[in-house]
């Protein structure tokens, strides 16, 4: 069948949309008609260059909603008509991590480099060339074909403009705070950086019951919807927060800094690092471009104040247990996702959305797409 889908043809490039060849779904595989695509950063990584992908052209998006239309071969857990939010990682549910509930480290995560299907074959294809796709989803199309574990099935009550942003970006910074920094109450915790990852870490340590949320971001509109979602503080500099962290604590800094910042740097850890306390903890949340390397802390002081540096990739979450929860407590109105959404573009104005998360005009940008 036909797709309209945003692809990039180069690295760096820019978003085209074209229509695309999709096949029909495969073994344990659905064809989806995509209702709304969050605009990662993590996507803009590639149109920038800064993560590098073997193949083109290239169909972004990852954190997408829409509705099963047709089943493959073997599936067993849907059906067509059911709402469904993406996951980046199709968690297998049988390997190692899966099986100790860490499907964020499912070991089909390997192949999302590739662009290609678990089975390693394409299913969508542009004037006769294989298109890989981010995550295996490929969300900013139209219409998507992808593997049954990449889709989480969400009640039908649930909005799909406001859940498609479980896909990535509230998994990834709620579970920045409530599960890598482990937020207690009482907890000063500082966000570097306050866009659409961010702001959830925000929430999710508001909600942990931490005693100051203070968010550090350069970007005014940022800061105010930080206070607006449960941040304390708002800052423009991380040296600012750090200095509200340690007059509240006596000197010692915050229990935890989570590091969302939109393209990560050593010093950006090297600053969190500085901000803590003794024996609290850094997360690193950000993306760094994939050539880097290096971070400038003192090996000394990491010891000697029993620092905690900790990697955090999808918020250390179980995405087929954790989004049906977050959904919950968005119906519960604990949860805020319709205020991240500062603006929704079509399909054809990626690139327009893409400019405004540069020049910080939008929280979350969302693709909504016209057959919906
Ligand atoms: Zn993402
Ligand atoms: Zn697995």
């Amino acid at each position: 069948m036909k797709t309209n889908a945003a692809m990039l043809m180069e690295q760096p490039g820019k978003w085209e949309v074209v229509e695309a060849d999709l096949d029909p779904p495969r073994d344990h595989e659905v064809l989806v008609r995509m209702v709304a695509s969050g605009l990662c950063h993590s996507d803009d990584h590639v149109a920038k260059a800064d993560g590098k992908v073997p193949h083109f052209p290239y169909c972004g998006g990852h954190e997408g909603a829409g509705v099963v239309e047709q089943l493959g071969t073997g599936v067993r857990g849907l059906e067509p008509g059911d709402h469904v939010v993406t996951s980046f990682i199709p968690g297998c549910g049988r390997c190692r991590w899966c099986a100790h509930g860490m499907q964020n480290l499912c070991d089909s995560g390997a192949l999302l480099a590739g662009g290609a299907q678990l089975d390693g074959g394409f299913r969508l294809h542009y004037q006769g060339r294989d298109v890989a796709r981010s995550s295996l989803i490929g969300a900013f199309s139209e219409w998507s074909v992808m593997s049954e574990w990449s889709c989480i099935k969400v009640p039908k009550r649930v909005p799909l403009r406001s859940a498609a942003l479980l896909g990535c970006a509230v998994p990834t910074g709620w579970g920045s705070a409530v599960n890598a920094a482990r937020v207690q109450p009482g907890d000063v915790v500082i966000v570097m950086g306050v866009g659409g990852i961010g702001i959830n870490a925000v929430q999710g340590a508001a909600h942990a019951g931490a005693m100051l949320v203070i968010a550090a971001d350069p970007v005014h509109l940022k800061r105010d919807a930080a206070l607006r979602l449960g941040a304390t503080h708002a800052t423009a500099s991380i040296q600012e927060a750090t200095e509200i962290a340690r007059s509240a604590t006596n000197g010692q800094g915050a229990d935890s800094t989570i590091i969302s910042v939109g393209v990560l740097t050593g010093e950006h850890i090297a600053e969190g690092f500085d901000s803590i306390r003794k024996g609290g903890t850094v997360v690193v949340t950000a993306v760094a471009p994939m050539d880097s390397v290096g971070i400038p802390i003192s090996p000394f002081m990491l010891a000697m104040f029993q620092k905690r540096l900790q990697g955090c990739l999808y918020g250390m979450m179980a995405p087929s247990a954790d989004v049906p929860r977050l959904l919950s407590l968005y119906e519960h109105g604990t949860l805020k996702l319709d205020e991240l959404v500062s603006r929704t573009y079509t399909l054809e104005e990626i690139n327009v959305g893409y400019e405004d998360m540069h020049a910080g005009t939008n929280i979350r940008g969302l693709v909504e797409f016209s057959s919906s």
